[in-house]
């Protein structure tokens, strides 16, 4: 497993995880109000990616904030924002 070259400290983790989590349950609650196949396919993607993330941060939080594109750090101020962020900005 990679790991961000700048440390992400354990309240940052914590506290992006806890909005990650939201994130999820949220995204679940959205799934079941939906009807339309397309939608729910749609739905059930971003929750699967949601989820993906939710089990990084849990099981390798150093591994959490890396750009998939060029593996360099993804900016704590992106993560604040998106905190399902995949890519850093020079990458989107
Ligand atoms: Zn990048």
């Amino acid at each position: 497993m990679k790991k961000r070259k700048e440390k992400l400290s354990d309240d940052f983790i914590k506290n992006q995880k806890s909005k990650i989590l939201l994130m999820v349950q949220d995204c679940e609650k959205q799934l079941e109000l939906i009807s339309d196949p397309k939608e729910k396919q749609n739905q059930t993607q971003i929750l699967n990616h949601f989820q993906k993330i939710l089990d990084l941060i849990s099981n390798y939080p150093k591994s959490y904030g890396i750009c998939v594109r060029c593996n360099g750090d993804i900016e704590i101020q992106r993560l604040e924002a998106i905190p399902t962020a995949m890519v850093c900005k020079k990458c989107i």
